[in-house]
């Protein structure tokens, strides 16, 4: 028996297989769709899905690193780490036309 439903973390498709162990003894899946690698229950807490979330929340909040840190029970490092990877992916609005035109010159009088 090589397979096992499970669903993947990335892309949540149903059907991954086993794919060998980690150095830690835990089973280590690949999903069929997107090829990627995971461990069916991490131990560690920076690794779970809601994470992100939570750290957005926190400093929509007002939470500083060290209280997030302390809070979610993951390091101060990777609070940074997390913040820096969210941010990258905050897409810039844009910006209107209109206040980007210049001034003719037929309007500027000195
Ligand atoms: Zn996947």
């Amino acid at each position: 028996m090589n397979k096992r439903r499970n669903q993947c973390i990335h892309c949540n498709y149903s059907y991954c297989i086993k794919a060998g162990t980690t150095s830690q003894n835990k089973q280590r899946y690949q999903c069929k769709k997107c090829k990627k690698k995971f461990i069916g229950n991490y131990s560690y807490r920076a690794y779970h899905k809601s994470t992100n979330h939570n750290i957005q929340q926190l400093i929509k909040e007002g939470v500083g690193i060290r209280g997030i840190s302390r809070l979610l029970d993951v390091s101060k490092t990777t609070v940074l780490k997390k913040i820096l990877k969210i941010a990258s992916k905050v897409v810039k609005p844009p910006i209107s036309s209109f206040l980007c035109t210049p001034i003719p010159s037929s309007l500027i009088v000195i």
